[in-house]
């Protein structure tokens, strides 16, 4: 273990190479592009690693069927599995996704490429996520020119479309029944605490009806958005009920820290209103949308029956109030039980590498490694290379510590070879 430590240190530099390449494809999404070539550029580096490779193309239709608002975009969604079998009880799943958010104009740096300054990395992916596929690249190739056997058997898929979803690649390959392993390590997260649960997220919509008219006359006619007044104080009386809740599962340090709020919490909000053509025109609809994100502790069911009592409740009030109501489940919560070896093992390997105690906590947002863990039962947990309040991941220069990413590298490898007799 020492010498792969050494030698890890001694392999900086390819690291940031590594690094380079794969921010030098720009797979921004949306559309999605570069998809093919980056899987390629990673489909090559795994072969040469004696991993068995496979591309995994999501079909349109399917694409299309659950990303309805994803329709419009065009290019093949790539994804990859690849799979090393030493002959182990056990299999680790590693994944992460190589898709990243497009890059604005508040950018001090080029952001499809890597720019070294004041010890940081620059460029766009190099903290979500791509800065651990570069880490992961180092560590088996390390392995292999050191001969040092695995741990595990070796499952990895890179995928696609996270950034996007609901429906990314991720869940494709879950589906596909591609992530077959005995423990699951996400790499879609960040060095300051290990990530065990999320929330889940249900969408939903609200059409209030109405009857347009002259709006001289608007007497005549009935204002959709006027009564959707009473709709959305109703909404706002649910809000404060829902958002007095706490989950048992504590958060994130940056939230704890900035808010003094120390466990998960649920949330409901309003974040999309439509209605109306013309100020002289009675409008005769108003469309809603809003989110629910609910605690592991809640269940889908329960918070849509919420929604539709507290509904339920306006219209008793106005009975003259028309509306439709919906409610889409759209990632479940994740949970991984803490005690679970697992989880001991991977917090066990990154407090000895990174020196320092690192939390368990939740994740406030939701993740398509939910849906993968809700398909395979799986545990898991997610462990990446920045930091949630200095990397700036899905803003302008984005960056990581080259002394994370150095941490980060001798924290797989302890984790890929470490524990030969980790049982559950
Ligand atoms: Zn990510």
């Amino acid at each position: 273990m020492n010498a792969l430590n050494e030698y890890l240190d001694s392999r900086t530099d390819e690291t940031i190479k590594t690094l380079d390449e794969l921010v030098r494809i720009p797979t921004q999404v949306p559309p999605g592009e570069n998809y093919e070539k980056i899987m390629n550029y990673m489909a090559q580096r795994l072969e040469d690693l004696d991993f068995q490779v496979e591309k995994l193309v999501m079909p349109r239709e399917l694409f299309v069927k659950k990303n309805p608002r994803m329709a419009h975009l065009t290019g093949e969604r790539v994804n990859l599995s690849a799979i090393k079998d030493a002959g182990k009880e056990k299999t680790l799943l590693i994944n992460t996704h190589l898709d990243v958010v497009p890059a604005d104009s508040n950018w001090s740096v080029p952001p499809f490429e890597c720019t070294i300054k004041e010890g940081r990395i620059f460029g766009r992916g190099v903290a979500d996520s791509k800065g651990g596929v570069a880490a992961l690249l180092t560590v088996l190739s390390a392995m292999k020119e050191l001969e040092i056997e695995q741990g595990y058997n070796l499952n990895i898929a890179m995928t696609t479309d996270e950034e996007m979803g609901p429906y990314s690649g991720l869940c494709y390959l879950a589906d596909l029944g591609k992530l077959k392993a005995d423990f699951f390590l996400s790499m879609d997260g960040d060095s300051d605490d290990i990530t065990t649960a999320s929330n889940g997220n249900a969408d939903w919509q609200i059409d209030v009806l109405g009857k347009s008219y002259h709006s001289g006359s608007s007497f005549l006619g009935v204002n959709a958005i006027e009564k959707t007044i009473p709709v959305m104080n109703g909404l706002m009386e649910l809000k404060k009920k829902i958002e007095k809740r706490r989950s048992k599962v504590p958060s994130s340090m940056a939230i704890s820290q900035k808010t003094g709020i120390k466990t998960l919490m649920p949330v409901l909000n309003i974040t999309l209103i439509n209605g109306g053509v013309k100020q002289n025109i009675v409008p005769d609809r108003c469309t809603m949308k809003g989110d629910r994100r609910y605690i592991p502790e809640e269940k889908f069911e329960d918070v849509c029956k919420e929604m539709n009592d507290a509904i339920a409740m306006v219209r008793e009030k106005h009975p003259d109030i028309d509306l439709k109501i919906s409610c889409d489940d759209v990632y479940a919560p994740m949970l991984t039980d803490m005690n679970h070896p697992w989880i001991k093992e991977v917090k066990k390997m990154a407090e000895i590498t990174a020196g320092k105690e690192i939390r368990l906590v939740g994740a406030q947002g939701s993740l398509d490694v939910a849906y993968a863990v809700r398909v395979t039962g799986l545990p898991a947990c997610c462990f990446g290379t920045g930091r949630r309040t200095e990397s700036n991941a899905h803003a302008g220069d984005e960056n990581i510590l080259i002394e994370d990413l150095v941490m980060y590298t001798k924290f797989l490898g302890k984790l890929i070879c470490g524990a030969n007799n980790l049982s559950e």
